[in-house]
């Protein structure tokens, strides 16, 4: 058993502690950890020989992964960029076509509520049983008053209607929508769209806990980024930031000016930017699947981050133009074997790292007592095997506040 005990976030050396017990237990009460330690100790308490006994010998438990970055909402898949991408068009050729984001924001704008809901929640099952138990999800796709609303009600819905945790980001500043970019000062407009109205809007319905920004050329500048992400500030909506990804911006120092809670991507941060990170609060969290679906050499430099003294952590970044996928598994192979993380630092990295980028650290991310009982079981013997099997899903169980949402058939 993987407890990851103790102090959050991790920084250093600490990514490396998992805080292992070797056959232990756990004593679930009204969906938190009541006990925790060797299964000698726990099954010998009073309010254990009542209990119902879940038997998972010979198998790894650890807390549910907390996938911090994803865009669940979206109408569909675009299969037909990547087939595009392999025969040799860029990503940014493709969004400058009107593919890319804007391709997913016209099929969100014609698909309904109902259609995005029953995708989504397929998603989420998948989420669930490749053991996540709590997901962070951006609007983004809408890009106008009536979509971008229309994805924030929906994480709403789907948190009340089925049981993974959903942290709800506002994204409205993902790309300039095709209807602002005909004029010279359509930008500022939007931008303006965005700060004087939608995100007071959403603030105001209780649609969001973050304001998010694509800061990258081809998107928004490192100036407009800070103008949307000072009035998600204003209306309590805490920054969050695509930084770094296609070229250098200096969003990832934005992001620690304005105290944000995560800055994400960073492939083409410098050694000062890490500097800068390492001494702030502000997470990096690393999306290797994005890298990896778009054939990409360079990914963001893990192992300096993890040096200098940074808090890092994992996310799937779960989008259909970038990164088409819902497994934490598969994002710790490529951490591995990629970003050249260990094992126990990708584990640690995608459960109270991560969960301290959503302000979640005193509830999940660790198995202690109090907090929920979020909990995945993989059918292996050694937590290294997590990431070890690839392309392949070794999850067996997934537990969130103490209920099965997952068994492996
Ligand atoms: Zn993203």
């Amino acid at each position: 058993m993987l407890t990851l005990r103790g102090r959050g976030p991790r920084r250093g050396n600490s990514l490396s502690q998992l805080g292992i017990v070797k056959d232990g237990a756990v004593l679930v009460r009204d969906g938190r950890i009541g006990a925790v330690g060797p299964a000698s100790k726990i099954e010998k308490l009073v309010a254990a020989r009542k209990a119902e006994k879940v038997d998972v010998a010979g198998r790894v438990v650890l807390p549910g992964f907390v996938d911090s970055h994803t865009h669940l909402v979206h109408a569909a898949s675009r299969a037909e960029e990547y087939q595009l991408k392999i025969q040799g068009a860029s990503y940014e050729e493709i969004a400058r076509k009107g593919g890319g984001i804007l391709n997913s924001v016209k099929t969100l704008r014609a698909a309904t509520s109902q259609q995005l809901k029953r995708r989504a929640r397929a998603a989420l099952e998948v989420f669930a049983s490749h053991g996540t138990t709590t997901i962070e999800a951006k609007s983004g796709y809408g890009l106008d008053v009536a979509g971008e609303l229309k994805i924030l009600s929906l994480h709403k819905e789907l948190s009340a209607e089925q049981p993974i945790e959903i942290a709800s980001t506002f994204l409205g500043a993902h790309v300039v929508p095709l209807e602002f970019r005909e004029k010279a000062s359509g930008t500022d407009e939007y931008v303006k769209l965005l700060t004087d109205w939608l995100i007071p809007e959403v603030a105001a319905n209780g649609l969001a806990e973050y304001c998010d920004v694509f800061c990258d050329r081809g998107a928004f500048s490192r100036s407009q980024s800070k103008q949307i992400l000072e009035a998600g500030l204003k209306n309590k909506l805490v920054p969050r930031l695509h930084a770094e990804q296609l070229m250098r911006t200096g969003a990832a120092r934005l992001a620690v000016e304005l105290e944000a809670a995560s800055c994400d991507h960073l492939e083409q941060i410098n050694s000062s930017d890490i500097r800068v990170l390492a001494k702030s609060d502000t997470v990096a969290t690393l999306l290797p699947g994005c890298d990896f679906h778009l054939g990409l050499r360079q990914y963001a430099p893990a192992r300096k981050l993890i040096e200098a003294g940074a808090i890092v952590a994992l996310a799937t970044d779960y989008n259909p133009g970038t990164s088409p996928t819902m497994s934490m598994p598969m994002i710790l192979s490529l951490a591995c074997t990629q970003l050249r993380m260990t094992p126990a630092e990708a584990i640690t990295a995608s459960t109270i790292n991560a969960a301290y980028s959503l302000g979640r650290h005193n509830r999940i991310g660790s198995l202690e007592v109090g907090k929920q009982a979020d909990l995945a079981v993989f059918e292996v013997e050694d937590y290294r095997e997590i990431p070890y099997y690839f392309g392949v899903n070794t999850c067996w169980l997934t537990l969130k506040n103490g209920q099965v949402i997952y068994a492996a058939a």
